[in-house]
């Protein structure tokens, strides 16, 4: 019986009084169980830590695919010159590189791994090439995290603590979390990113960016924050995501009079502000191979849609960051002992805007690094044992402070959502969450429009800016800095 069969009525092993371990993982998305099982089979005794149940996270829900050349006539060298272009001058060149030349590796790991990939690639916006590995048309996310999770939860060296909140770091100690502290020489931030601050999102609900904003307070540095993707085509009222794959093998976008209003395979921030100028967008699913997408079809006939017979109205959704917790290429953050891979981390990869499924082979690639850098770290092994007395915990970085509710949402979907200008983030520098404000500042401090990041009091790429990060270093002002 698979991992998913047996999740709503079993649900998963945790481990109550884990052992002493050499590392923490917090985090159970792809990059976090991909770092455990590296760790893990590299020797080291590991701590893997989920918040919520292991079947919520935005790995799971990834649709479309993971983003490696597979195809003899695809060539490494595309897939880079398609990311640097996704990118808008801005992705770091040392990191798209290893990106292009370790995924193909990982994605055989996984048909290894027996994860069950169709036997076509498809094709995404921004991809000169059919490079998207996939699995049933649109259950990527799922199938992966599945495979791993079935290794992890069978690994004799790793613990697994599903529903354990993690509250606040203690570099080169371990965690302090909502059942106790947990120690371990060194921990890997594996805990995603923050689109579902806005009001409209893709996103799990805990997505929120709590590991951002916990590294940010002991001292990491902190970049790109302003850079976040909207999807284009989110099921209006919803946040039922409608992959890319589905306009790559054809679906339309078209108006109230079914006529064409864009590129559907433009890049997705051009898309999103040609979707979101409208008051009525639709996308039609009927030119598209049904059955290649059963399960999503499925899903929209269940929630009163009739894609075989008319358009489905869409709008466009928080759904990726950009920005993060700054790495070097091996998951090191700017704090000895952390390191961080996934969404959570920026190593300027992504440039301004993200590649279609470039982001599941980031935490494939990186999460392994990040893994192989921690074993390798030569700080002490752990000598003490979990304990389970509670630290105080910073009255800034408590629960209730890093909630948003539905106004402070909807504020950052107005002052900071496809169209910023700097009067609505001079707003937002008010606002009580920490993540918030940091988003207002580096939102401010890039006074340009690229890729992710809008601005109509500055609509065009400023050329100075070319290659440059807004890099936050605790509660001074943001500063540009170039990554080679
Ligand atoms: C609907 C949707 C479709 C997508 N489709 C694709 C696609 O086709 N291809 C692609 O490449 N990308 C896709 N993406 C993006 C991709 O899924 C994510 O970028 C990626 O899965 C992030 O993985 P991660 O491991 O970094 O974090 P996540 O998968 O978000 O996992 C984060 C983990 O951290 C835990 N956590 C967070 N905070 C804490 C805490 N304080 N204490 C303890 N645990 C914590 C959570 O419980 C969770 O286990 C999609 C995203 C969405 C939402």
């Amino acid at each position: 019986m698979s991992i998913i069969e047996r999740l709503p009525d079993e649900g998963l092993d945790r481990a109550d009084v884990p052992p002493p371990a050499d590392l923490l993982v917090v985090g159970a998305g792809v990059a976090g169980l991909t770092a455990a099982l590296t760790a893990a089979d590299q020797g080291a005794r590991v701590t893997i830590l989920s918040k919520g149940p292991l079947d919520i996270s935005a790995s799971f829900l990834a649709q479309g695919g993971v983003a490696a050349v597979q195809d003899p006539a695809d060539d490494p060298m595309l897939h880079l010159q398609d990311t640097l272009e996704a990118g808008r001058g801005t992705c770091r060149p040392s990191a798209v590189e290893v990106l292009v030349a370790e995924a193909p590796d990982r994605v055989a790991e996984l048909r290894a791994m027996g994860v069950p990939f169709d036997a076509d690639l498809a094709l995404e916006g921004g991809h000169s090439r059919r490079r998207i590995a996939h699995v049933a048309g649109a259950e990527t996310g799922r199938a992966i995290t599945a495979a791993l999770l079935e290794r992890v939860l069978a690994h004799p060296a790793i613990a697994v603590m599903e529903r354990t909140h993690v509250e606040h770091l203690l570099p080169g100690i371990g965690v302090i979390t909502d059942r106790g502290e947990l120690r371990a020489p060194r921990t890997i931030l594996a805990t995603g990113g923050y689109a579902a601050l806005w009001s409209r999102t893709t996103n799990p609900a805990g997505s929120v960016g709590e590991g951002i904003v916990q590294a940010w307070a002991v001292g990491a540095d902190l970049a790109d924050l302003e850079l976040v993707q909207f999807h284009p085509t989110v099921v209006a009222e919803s946040s039922m995501l409608l992959s890319e794959a589905l306009r790559g093998e054809g679906a339309w976008l078209v108006d109230e009079d079914g006529a064409r209003f864009t590129d559907e395979l433009a890049p997705r921030d051009v898309v999103a502000r040609a979707v979101g100028a409208r008051s009525t967008a639709l996308l039609d699913l009927r030119p598209v191979d049904q059955d290649r997408f059963r399960s999503l079809m499925g899903r929209l006939e269940a929630a009163g849609y009739h894609p075989a017979s008319e358009p489905v109205p869409v709008s466009p959704a928080a759904h990726f960051t950009v920005g993060g917790i700054v790495t070097d290429l091996h998951g090191r953050t700017t704090v000895p002992g952390l390191y961080a891979a996934g969404e959570c981390a920026t190593t300027g990869l992504h440039g301004a805007n993200r590649l279609a499924s470039n982001s599941l082979a980031e935490c494939l690639v990186f999460g392994r690094r990040a893994a192989l850098a921690a074993c390798a770290d030569p700080r002490s092994e752990a000598t003490t044992t979990p304990s389970t007395a509670r630290t105080v915990v910073p009255a800034s970085m408590s629960d209730t402070d890093l909630a948003l509710d539905a106004h402070d949402r909807e504020a950052l979907w107005r002052d900071a959502g496809l169209i910023r200008d700097a009067d609505g983030l001079a707003r937002l520098m008010g606002a009580r969450q920490p993540l918030v404000r940091l988003i207002a500042r580096s939102a401010a401090a890039r006074t340009e429009s690229r890729g992710g990041h809008y601005r109509s009091d500055h609509p065009t790429i400023d050329p100075a800016l070319d290659g440059r990060h807004v890099v936050i270093r605790g509660e001074a002002a943001p500063v540009l800095e170039t990554w080679s």
